[in-house]
């Protein structure tokens, strides 16, 4: 009997379990092994492993042999050297990864609706700046090159995106496009299947567990282009004849995972181009800090459209001082006159507005009026939520709800005055300012799947609907003609959040929302409602200045040693037992590490321990260390060294967050 190395679906450390077998396995193959009492699923990462190196790892008798082999279930040698380096980058077990990132195997999945592109002339062609940015890339069609695109908002990307599709599927190879956001979805493929003479196949979470495993096998199996759109995880599509990979949207915080393994679907993506020895083109109205800084130094593969194309032109974006307010205007709160004189003007004219506000429903919390008592969630430390068309309080970390109270339970006052405002809110005000017009919603709460975002985008376009308040759903791609006025609300809780990335987040915002209006005018106008209206990143955008944004940020980057110029890693800690947690993290984990970095890793610096922004959510209390390095290769070692090192505690779990989105 010969051995092969597995990396089996579960937690381990090390990179895989040793496993007989018989008869011929390759490498990239999944099996079902006996796992203790239960059996699970493992990939096979060698075969034919020399008995004298795996009984210094393992003793010879304890080895156990393979259950059976899945047919057809077979990685592809790209796939596994893609997952074996994100198993390394982000310091994730890899069985766990693999199995994570595949849809599940299914022995008789149904028949895939697959879209046939139609193979339309476009109604327009590329202007002359556009050519060169197409004629720029093509070059390098024929290998791994990384692209930028900075456009400011309706400059056209989408013209270059889809000219470079059409020269990659005329060599006979296929394009992953990744979406930062599932709702785009339907859009973007009508979009694409009025050019395209391809199959198109769209990936993501709200396909059936079959439908994902079909997309699965017939990528692979494909001998003719197609064109395939998907969210993050459809990154790991396998694709045949893989040509171009192209990510909208580059800074999309949703390309992030959260869970699980904390991977960036971008920084994936570069790595799968470069293994498969491709080009990946990257576009963003507002490019991530690190992304910008990365190509600055890549000048020639930086493209930049200041413009927006055809007629269309930049809002004009003007601040409303929120903190002039009189006592009368209560009953508008919280809006101010001047933003319900402008809704006004607009519907005098005839045309519809928007309204961004960053939060779900009708009040933050709510606070005892004689006591001051707020309602915390049980199970995490946060206030609840009022939602009032549901007549309850919430969380929105857990699934906790409590019907609206009647009274304060710890003095018994009837008076419970609300507190910060959601789109719930907003949208009541204006239904009774405005009660002959037709205001709804555009948020989670509302659209829940592609059927209700449809109808209430198509009401919209077809005027059924006169005002639109929605949360960061609304701000991404969707394109509305009769829109001219947007008005933005609540931005300064976002602004005042306490991270690195708070400014770069507004500024993002607000660039993507300015970009839903008048972009079919010359008079569109974005009002901010501010209680900061002197914050100079207000005056930036208002300007239009990206330049002079990413000049200032990097500087206060420069100095707060926070990326481009260092790399990060934190450390999360969690547990439902808080004092064991506490001392577990801030003795024994801070002084392996402090140790570690002492003797080894001089380069890398340690902040924390501290408790997470939020220290308990689901009855989970974390704490986090913060590591910082300009030494990349440090950084991980130290990673590596710890892993190998740490003792962990049966109530204690931990995860690394390589590269991670937010400190808190
Ligand atoms: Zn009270
Ligand atoms: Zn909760």
């Amino acid at each position: 009997m010969k051995i092969a190395r597995i990396a089996v679906n579960y937690p381990l450390k090390n990179s895989g379990l040793h496993y007989y077998y018989e008869g011929s396995l390759s490498r990239g193959q999944v099996v079902d092994v006996p796992l203790g009492k239960r059996s699970e699923l493992g990939c096979v990462l060698s075969t034919d492993e020399s008995t004298t190196a795996v009984e210094k790892e393992t003793p010879l008798d304890k080895i156990k042999k393979i259950n059976s082999l899945l047919p057809d279930w077979i990685l592809d040698e790209e796939e596994l050297k893609l997952f074996e380096w994100m198993s390394q980058y982000y310091h994730y077990p890899l069985g766990q990864l693999i199995f994570d990132s595949l849809p599940h195997h299914l022995k008789r999945p149904r028949d895939l609706h697959q879209i046939e592109g139609k193979k339309g002339e476009p109604e327009f062609s590329p202007n002359v700046h556009q050519k060169q940015i197409i004629e720029s890339i093509e070059k390098d069609l024929n290998h791994f090159q990384r692209h930028l695109i900075h456009g400011v908002t309706g400059s056209g990307k989408t013209t270059v995106y889809l000219e470079l599709i059409k020269k990659t599927i005329a060599k006979g190879n296929s394009v992953l496009f990744l979406l930062p956001e599932i709702n785009l979805t339907p859009q973007f493929i009508s979009t694409f299947e009025k050019y395209l003479d391809v199959p198109i196949l769209s990936y993501h979470s709200e396909l059936s567990d079959s439908q994902k495993y079909q997309i699965w096998m017939t990528a692979r199996k494909m001998d003719k282009a197609a064109f395939i759109l998907g969210v993050r995880s459809s990154i790991f599509i396998p694709i045949s004849n893989l040509g171009l990979i192209i990510i909208d949207e580059e800074h999309d915080t949703s390309f992030k995972q959260d869970d699980r393994c904390p991977y960036n679907a971008r920084d994936v993506a570069s790595k799968k181009a470069q293994l498969l020895g491709i080009p990946i083109v990257m576009g963003s109205a507002t490019p991530s800090l690190e992304s910008y800084y990365t190509f600055h130094q890549l000048a020639s593969h930086l493209h930049e459209m200041k413009e927006r194309a055809g007629n269309a032109f930049l809002p004009e974006i003007k601040l409303i001082d929120a903190r002039e307010k009189s006592e009368k205007e209560d009953d508008i709160w919280p809006l101010v006159p001047q933003s319900l004189e402008a809704i006004k003007e607009a519907f005098l004219k005839n045309e519809q507005v928007l309204v961004f506000v960053n939060r779900l429903g009708f009040a933050n919390f709510l606070q005892c009026r004689s006591c001051g008592h707020q309602f915390h969630c049980p199970n995490c430390s946060i206030t609840l939520r009022y939602y009032k068309k549901k007549n309850h309080l919430a969380c929105h970390h857990c699934e906790y709800k409590e019907p609206l109270p009647g009274q304060c339970p710890s003095c018994g006052c009837l008076t419970l005055n609300q507190k910060g405002f959601g789109t719930e809110k907003v949208q009541e005000v204006l239904e009774r300012v405005f009660p002959l017009k037709k205001i709804e919603r555009f948020d989670r709460d509302e659209i829940k799947n592609f059927k209700q975002l449809e109808v209430r985008l198509s009401d919209f376009h077809q005027g059924k609907i006169d005002l639109m308040v929605g949360t960061q759903m609304l701000s991404k791609g969707h394109n509305f003609e009769k829109v001219k006025l947007v008005l933005v609300l609540g931005i300064d809780s976002q602004l005042n959040f306490p991270d690195f990335r708070s400014s770069e987040r507004v500024y993002q915002t607000l660039t993507q929302v300015a970009g839903r209006a008048g972009r079919y005018s010359q008079d569109g106008k974005v009002f901010i409602q501010t209680l900061n209206p002197e914050s100079s990143l207000f005056q930036i955008i208002k300007n239009h200045d990206f330049h002079r944004f990413y000049e200032d940020e990097l500087e206060i980057r420069k100095i707060c040693e926070c990326p481009p110029f260092k790399r990060l890693a934190m450390l999360h800690f969690s547990s439902r037992f808080q004092d064991r947690l506490i001392s577990h993290v801030t003795s024994k984990v801070s002084s392996l590490i402090r140790s570690l970095i002492q003797h080894h890793f001089k380069e890398v610096t340690i902040l924390g321990p501290r408790p997470a922004h939020i220290e308990k959510k689901s009855n989970q209390f974390t704490w986090s260390i913060l590591l910082k390095s300009s030494d990349l290769g440090q950084l991980h070692n130290l990673l590596k060294s710890f892993e190998m090192n740490y003792q962990s505690e049966s109530s204690i779990s931990h995860k690394i967050d390589i590269d991670p989105y937010t400190l808190i």
